[in-house]
């Protein structure tokens, strides 16, 4: 198949090489000068969205896919799939999709759950909204670059899987660090915390697959001095997506808003940026009720 793949960043370069090592020929495009192996890079984000069966977008936000979109959309062959697969908010996902379909493509939001890691390995997760034959059409490719892809519903639903399941992510994350850090206080030993925690009804993946606590449970980013992981950057943008939701929806969302703030305040007032979101454990260690 022949793939236009725009935003060649830490997620989409590694996507891409996948597509390239299982036969496709990929034509790439990016505002900073990338190299991929394998990857031809055009001058344009239309020069390689032109011919294109498939476009691939992987993006920093909204507002950029809707700009890339609003120049491609024009340049792109009638019947040709728009995959957008970076994390934006519901609105633009189904703007571009509406502007896609307008224009005869099919159009897929797919945002991805799987990090850096999984781009690399090719077991990313997708979660997918569009129409069936959308989504038919870039099956073989999630099947490619990722383990699992789950067709959520129209356009926007794959956006907005995951969010939810990304506000769930932070809001379990804060509230694993402060259990933890409430341990501390309570003179319980972490790794007796865990062993309860982890078989008990408090157990939950940032406990059991990704627990803050260094030392205790499997390897994670606490191991490593914090470094991302998932840094708490990308948490905060996740978070920030998920009100902005619930706000146009009218959900009633306390928790996502609280753990917004406490990532807000930690990545830009703290020390968060650029440590990984289960940072919040030293943070909470460090803290008194009053602080
Ligand atoms: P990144 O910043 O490494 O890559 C984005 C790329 O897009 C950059 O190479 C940038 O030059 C390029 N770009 C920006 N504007 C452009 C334009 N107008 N035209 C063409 N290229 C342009 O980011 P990333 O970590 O690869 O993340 C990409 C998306 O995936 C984001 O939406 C992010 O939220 C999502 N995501 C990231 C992770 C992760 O762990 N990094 C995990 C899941 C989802």
């Amino acid at each position: 198949m022949k793939i236009g793949f725009i935003g060649l960043g830490n997620m989409g370069a590694p996507m891409a090489a996948n597509l390239v090592k299982a036969g496709h020929e990929v034509i790439g495009f990016d505002m900073a000068e990338v190299k991929v192996d394998g990857v031809t890079m055009a001058d344009t984000a239309i020069k390689c969205a032109t011919d294109a069966e498939v476009v691939i977008t992987m993006l920093p936000n909204g507002a950029i896919l809707r700009s890339v979109a609003a120049d491609i959309i024009p340049a792109m062959a009638k019947g040709a799939a728009l995959v957008d697969c970076s994390t934006v908010d519901v609105d633009s996902a189904r703007a571009v999709a509406s502007d896609a379909e307008a224009a005869g493509l099919l159009a897929v939001d797919a945002p991805v759950s799987g990090g850096v890691g999984g781009a690399s390995a090719g077991t990313l997760t997708f979660m997918a909204g569009g129409s069936e034959a959308a989504f038919a059409k870039a099956a073989p490719l999630f099947e490619i670059m990722g383990q699992k892809a789950v067709h959520c519903g129209e356009a926007g639903a794959g956006q907005a899987a995951k969010i939810c399941n990304n506000m769930i992510l932070g809001v379990t994350m804060i509230a694993t660090c402060e259990a933890f850090a409430l341990a501390d206080k309570l003179g319980l030993d972490r790794q007796k915390m865990f062993d309860v925690v982890s078989t008990s009804s408090g157990y939950s993946w940032t406990m059991n697959a990704y627990c803050p606590a260094p030392g205790v449970g499997p390897q994670s980013p606490a191991d490593n001095g914090y470094q991302p992981g998932f840094a708490a950057d990308l948490m905060l943008k996740d978070l920030r997506l998920s009100q902005q939701a619930a706000e146009s929806a009218d959900a009633d969302t306390p928790m996502g808003q609280l753990a917004q703030a406490l990532y807000a305040q930690f990545v830009e007032s703290e020390d968060g940026k650029g440590r990984d979101f289960s940072a919040m454990l030293p943070r909470f260690e460090k803290r008194g009720r009053e602080s």
